[in-house]
């Protein structure tokens, strides 16, 4: 996951940095989470992801043809986001606890 801490207004914030342009990805809607799959879905495999504005999607992969054997898989970053934390049992009720501290830093 391409996930990197930006310094904006001497604040540490942490941003889905886009695998092709390097912009930071503000919408989830407008980007893909994506990786180098194996077709046959075989039990167990492990595979990175990245992450890419929707715009920067097609050429990311024009510049990283998946070798022979794989393929490109993708995923709306918003549904990828929401399987993400799911996987992690992220409490969104007590993710309110979170936001107020986060709203009162500014
Ligand atoms: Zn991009």
């Amino acid at each position: 996951m391409s996930i990197q801490i930006i310094n904006k207004d001497e604040k540490n914030c942490p941003f889905i940095v886009c695998d092709h342009c390097k912009l930071e990805i503000f919408k989830a809607e407008e980007a893909n989470a994506i990786w180098l799959g194996d077709p046959r879905r075989e039990e167990g495999f492990r595979f990175d992801v990245g992450h890419v504005h929707k715009e920067c999607d097609q050429p990311f992969q024009n510049a990283h043809p998946a070798p022979a054997g794989s393929q490109w898989f993708w995923n709306g970053l918003e549904h990828h986001l929401y399987m993400l934390l799911k996987n992690v049992e992220y409490d969104a009720q007590r993710a309110a606890n979170t936001k107020r501290i986060v709203d009162n830093l500014g």
